[in-house]
């Protein structure tokens, strides 16, 4: 079962959900932590290095004395990473997506391939937790190759939770796809109603089954609550706004550790998200 945690803006406490739901989520469990321009779930999670990997993709590397500027490769491009000037081609590594099309079309096979380097993966062991952490490189534009490159080390069978970036970008897609349900977290306010309209919007063209956790309810309206009423989402948990939940968080404590009665809301949140994994979509 593979269950995505996602939220239409930064900030709603998708990091704190996915790791809170890890802990309690049963023997053990793969946490990918997909957000890799700014990874943060091991800032909760007292665990031990399990390892490190350097991720590289292929990028064009052009032999300009084969080379005769005939531009097939700009053409074929769609990231504008390879353009012909003058008599040769030239590459812009920092948006190449590695896909190694350019190559294939080159007439005079002027093109080979090299590693970029784009960021490494961090595996960490904390219990039941087994954290795979990507960490973009500085200055790396590119997330998406480093995310499935993150998602290739998900073990079949097992049960993982997906820390996506904030959003509803290429980041976020790639994070969700196939992922079994998808939770989106938001917050009762007019932007969070905003953000969470954009969100629903993505997971449905998705074709994935999800549901909402309100966090933070009571700092503003109920509009979200209405919102989901009429749209048929259903509210799996809203998470009070306790001056000591966001205490633990600056500690870096689990909540359900720090505030050990709030982890029968996390188990029953697990439970709702097993019953409707793979089922409609609302
Ligand atoms: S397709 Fe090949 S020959 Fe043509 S511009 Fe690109 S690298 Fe040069
Ligand atoms: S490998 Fe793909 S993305 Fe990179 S320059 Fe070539 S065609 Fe563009």
């Amino acid at each position: 079962m593979i269950l995505a945690i996602a939220s239409g803006k930064g900030g709603t406490g998708k990091t704190t959900l996915a790791v809170n739901l890890a802990r309690v989520f049963g023997s053990s469990v793969q946490l990918l932590d997909c957000d890799v321009e700014e990874p943060n779930a091991h800032l909760f999670l007292k665990g031990t290095p399990a390892g490190t990997e350097t991720v590289s993709i292929p990028v064009p590397l052009v032999d300009e004395a084969l080379c005769d500027g005939c531009g097939e490769c700009g053409r074929f491009c769609e990231y504008h990473a390879i353009v012909s000037f003058g008599a040769t081609a030239l590459v812009f590594p920092e948006m190449c997506h590695g896909c190694g099309g350019c190559a294939k079309v080159c007439p005079k096979k002027a093109i080979r391939e090299v590693d970029n380097r784009i960021g490494v993966i961090q595996t960490v062991r904390a219990e039941n937790i087994t954290l795979i952490q990507g960490r973009l490189d500085v200055g790396v534009a590119m997330s998406p190759p480093l995310i499935r490159a993150v998602k290739d080390r998900l073990q079949k069978g097992a049960a993982a939770i997906l820390d996506a970036p904030p959003g509803t970008s290429c980041p976020v897609i790639a994070t969700l796809r196939g992922a079994d349900f998808v939770v989106l977290v938001t917050e009762p306010t007019p932007f969070g109603l905003h953000d969470l309209k954009l969100a629903v919007d993505m997971v449905r063209e998705l074709r994935i089954p999800f549901g909402v956790v309100v966090n933070r309810e009571g700092i503003g309206d109920d509009r979200v609550r209405v919102y989901c009423g009429t749209e048929g989402i259903p509210i799996l948990l809203e998470l009070p706004d306790d001056r000591r939940i966001a205490e633990a968080y600056s500690r870096g404590d689990l909540i359900v550790e720090a505030l050990p009665e709030y982890a029968a809301l996390f188990e029953r949140l697990r439970e709702a998200v097993l019953e409707r994994a793979g089922g409609a979509i609302p």
